[in-house]
């Protein structure tokens, strides 16, 4: 079964400010887009990575990134689009007739795990899609332009959803023709298979797998980064 895993790291990041770009800002000395590189590179249900970014970081993603790493996997880096979903569209279009399964994964959520990789895999080939998501700590309430609430849904059935998102690829192939021919566009992929009436899968994401988005994230992210140090220390042979 080949899975060819799509990482989306173009976008503007107006939301990190400054004018550095958001996947090459490093995090205990490694670019973010690099961490979550090598965990792809780790895993060997992924056979492929196809790398978007902004139209002009082509050549800084090849060379600070692919080569300074030592990608073995990255077959293919592309331009992005306007929207992410534009993005994700650069690379999917180029997916090759052998590949069974496209993994959509944000190139600024560096905090996977093997574990959750093989989980988002398992539940594709199960179900055809799955998203990895956790359950919603917080009370969501939806709210009008206004700032009115509107109604506050049961907490129980809330989920944060985060990526890896994974798909046959058929599926998401259809997915995205019929989204283009609407003028539909959304925030994550599976949303445009939800509109075909097909089902999606959710598996357990991880409370640590945290898009970085903002400069708080940073500072969130180098800590979890020192956890998962100490965890792999911890778990390693005693001396
Ligand atoms: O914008 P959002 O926070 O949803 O971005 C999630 C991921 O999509 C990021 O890794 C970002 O680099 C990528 N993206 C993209 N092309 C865009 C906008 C966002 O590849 N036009």
């Amino acid at each position: 079964m080949k899975c060819v895993a799509l990482i989306p790291a173009a976008g503007q990041g107006k939301r990190m400010g400054g004018a550095h770009s958001k996947p090459y800002l490093l995090l205990e000395g490694k670019p973010i887009l690099a961490h979550t590189l090598l965990e792809l590179e780790r895993c060997p249900l992924v056979d492929e990575v196809v790398l978007i970014v902004e139209r002009g970081e082509i050549e800084r993603a090849r060379a600070s990134v692919v080569e300074a790493f030592k990608l073995q996997k990255v077959s293919a880096i592309f331009a992005g689009g306007v929207q992410r979903q534009d993005s994700v569209w650069e690379g999917l279009k180029t997916v090759q007739d052998d590949c069974d399964l496209v993994m959509v994964h944000d190139g600024v959520r560096p905090f996977i795990s093997a574990e959750m990789l093989a989980r988002s895999i398992q539940g594709a080939v199960d179900c055809g899609v799955s998203i990895a998501a956790v359950p919603s700590k917080d009370t969501v309430k939806l709210v009008s332009a206004q700032n009115v609430v509107l109604t506050t849904p049961d907490r129980k059935s809330i989920f944060l959803v985060q990526t890896p998102q994974t798909f046959k690829r058929d599926i998401l192939l259809r997915a995205y023709r019929q989204a283009m021919e609407d003028g539909f566009y959304a925030t994550d992929e599976a949303s445009l298979v939800e509109r075909l009436g097909l089902p999606v899968k959710v598996v357990e994401g991880s409370y640590e797998n945290i898009k970085i988005t903002t400069p708080e994230d940073l500072v969130v992210g180098e800590t979890i980064l020192k956890r998962k140090t100490c965890r792999m220390h911890n778990a390693g042979p005693t001396p």
